[in-house]
């Protein structure tokens, strides 16, 4: 058996593995990232990213090979239609899309099938000397004592095997995650005991159809039949290949997957007889999983492995890769030496809550969707109905209060008492907990391009006073620090703040019109040096 010594396993190489072992080698850290698929799976999901996904891909190096890889053509707009009863109904509106919180964040949203970001990602970790990627590889079990981890793996084409020791692995290997029931991270949420059906199609046909509509990547239909779940259409390229998930009539049983009409499922949500090409057909079951806990000892879990929920706004995916980058950046700092083992902690205390709150947000969603249709008919009341619908602006993007924090963590500087939550207000001030809005620096490049591996001291101020003190407590703690002064007066405006103490993840640590009596207390917290 081949014997590998590495810092971080990463069992699952999706894009949550892949980014996570992209921020780990870009710090410098080794790492081994086991994943059996020697290909992506061709499935057409995890299609929407948000634009602060997209600030990963810039600092993981790949934003615009990412943009690049995009089989829309440039400028198609992002975003969705709702429909009532089917796409070829009188009743539809277009909810704002992601474009509306666009100015907060460096880079601008995208939208490709998950298969396609996967193959950047691999081509970007090929380019990271500091990880091995072992595509064609399984992981079969995973144990860890108080000095580290070990994994076995197994290679699919032929047997051969190898064990991979390290400090700490990551179970990235998705919702049926063997690093979490190995580790023994209980796990649970809601089960709607609603099976989907997910078919890929080629259809020139649709595409005519939805000419009715201003162009748009997703359509949803909302049908009274449906109790709250979707028939729901996307684009997958601008050549007419095309998505559609909808729940499968409990007629049909969950035993009896192949005696789903599709074909009936679609004419009915578009309205009509759509011809179809069919590509794939496949299930999946709507339902929210969340373990306990993100972390066991030395193993941690992200992505998936942690969180799933029903793909109704758009969420899994981002929320994973946020994940990765929140995780990478703490497992780094600890294997440098200057980050403190709270660090680790912090990555349950503040990733959970979000994911939390964003699985309540969608059953609720569906529950809300259930009783509008239960509640108005145009068949019933129509001038009812019309009032109500168009008091509906929701639909499949991110809605304006999705503004995730970490103002209650442990590590950050934020309000006493203030919580860690999904729920906040895009603004451009600068707050502790909250993730930092772009601004031009006077140089004209944007305050993105500027900050550092580690953490920045952003200092809108002539005053080096202050500067030399967060310095100095830097060097104590032997903590990486980089410097951004600028006096620039419109970004003091923007930010409502003169010093910030940006974090690797490009979240605010803490935030002071003042410098701070004492700048190493500041550092400590933020190390996670939290018994200090
Ligand atoms: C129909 C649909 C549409 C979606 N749309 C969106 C969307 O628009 N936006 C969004 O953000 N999310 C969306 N999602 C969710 C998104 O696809 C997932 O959240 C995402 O795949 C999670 O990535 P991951 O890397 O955590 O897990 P996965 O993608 O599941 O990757 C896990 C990897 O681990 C590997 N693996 C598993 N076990 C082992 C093992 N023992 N050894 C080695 N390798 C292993 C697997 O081969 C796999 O490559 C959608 C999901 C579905 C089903």
């Amino acid at each position: 058996m081949r014997r590998i010594r590495t810092s971080v396993i990463v069992v699952g190489g999706g894009p949550v593995g892949l980014g996570l072992a992209v921020t780990l080698g870009k710090a410098g850290i080794p790492c081994v990232v086991v994943e059996r698929r020697t290909e992506p799976a061709a499935i057409p999901k995890g299609q929407n990213l948000t634009a602060r996904s997209l600030e990963h891909f810039y600092f993981w190096d790949c934003a615009e090979e990412l943009r690049a890889a995009r089989p829309l053509p440039r400028g198609f707009p992002i975003g969705g239609i709702t429909a009532y009863e089917s796409l070829a109904g009188d009743y539809w509106y277009a909810p704002a899309g992601r474009e509306a919180v666009g100015d907060f964040y460096y880079q601008r949203h995208e939208r490709l099938p998950q298969y396609l970001t996967e193959a950047v990602l691999r081509g970007r970790v090929r380019d990271v000397s500091c990880v091995r990627a072992l595509f064609g590889w399984s992981a079969t079990s995973v144990c860890q004592d108080s000095d580290g981890v070990r994994v076995t793996a197994a290679r699919d084409a032929d047997g051969d095997r190898c064990e991979i020791a390290g400090s700490y692995v990551v179970g990235c290997d998705g919702a049926r995650s063997m690093v979490r029931d190995q580790a023994g991270i209980p796990s649970g949420g809601a089960d709607f005991n609603q099976r989907m059906v997910l078919a890929v199609f080629r259809s020139a046909d649709l595409d005519a159809r939805l000419e009715r509509f201003p162009p748009r990547t997703t359509y949803r239909v909302l049908h009274p039949e449906l109790a709250g779940y979707w028939w729901f259409f996307g684009r997958v390229d601008g050549a007419g290949t095309w998505f559609f998930h909808a729940p499968v009539p409990v007629s049909a049983g969950a035993a009896s997957d192949v005696d789903v009409d599709v074909d009936a499922l679609i004419e009915r949500a578009a309205g009509s007889a759509v011809a179809c090409a069919f590509q794939y057909v496949g299930f999946w079951d709507l339902r929210v999983n969340v373990a306990d806990t993100y972390r066991q000892g030395r193993v941690f879990i992200a992505g998936d492995s942690a969180h799933s929920h029903p793909p109704y706004g758009a969420y899994g995916l981002n929320t994973g890769l946020e994940d990765a980058v929140n995780l990478g950046w703490k497992l780094s700092a600890v294997l440098t030496g200057w980050g403190k083992p709270a660090l680790l902690d912090s990555y349950t205390q503040e990733r959970r809550p979000i994911f939390v709150e964003t699985g309540e947000a969608i059953t609720d969603g569906i529950a809300k969707d259930r009783a509008f249709l239960a509640r108005y008919s145009p068949r019933r009341d129509r001038g009812e109905f019309e009032q109500a619908w168009r008091s509906l602006t929701a639909g499949d993007t991110a809605p304006p209060w999705y503004e995730p924090h970490y103002e209650g963590s442990p590590i950050v500087w934020g309000r006493p008492g203030a919580a860690c939550s999904a729920r906040g207000q895009h603004t451009f001030e600068a707050r502790a907990g909250h993730h930092l809005a772009p601004v031009s620096l006077s140089s004209g490049r944007d305050i993105f391009e500027e900050l550092g591996r580690w953490h920045t001291l952003v200092a809108l101020t002539r005053d080096r006073a202050p500067v030399a003190s967060f310095q100095a407590a830097a060097g104590r703690l032997g903590m990486p620090l980089r410097v951004l002064t600028d006096t620039f007066a419109e970004q003091r405006t923007a930010y409502e703040r003169r010093f910030i103490l940006v974090r690797p993840d490009q979240y605010v640590a803490w935030a002071g019109d003042e410098p701070p009596a004492d700048a190493l207390v500041i550092l400590r917290r933020v190390v996670g040096d939290v018994g200090q």
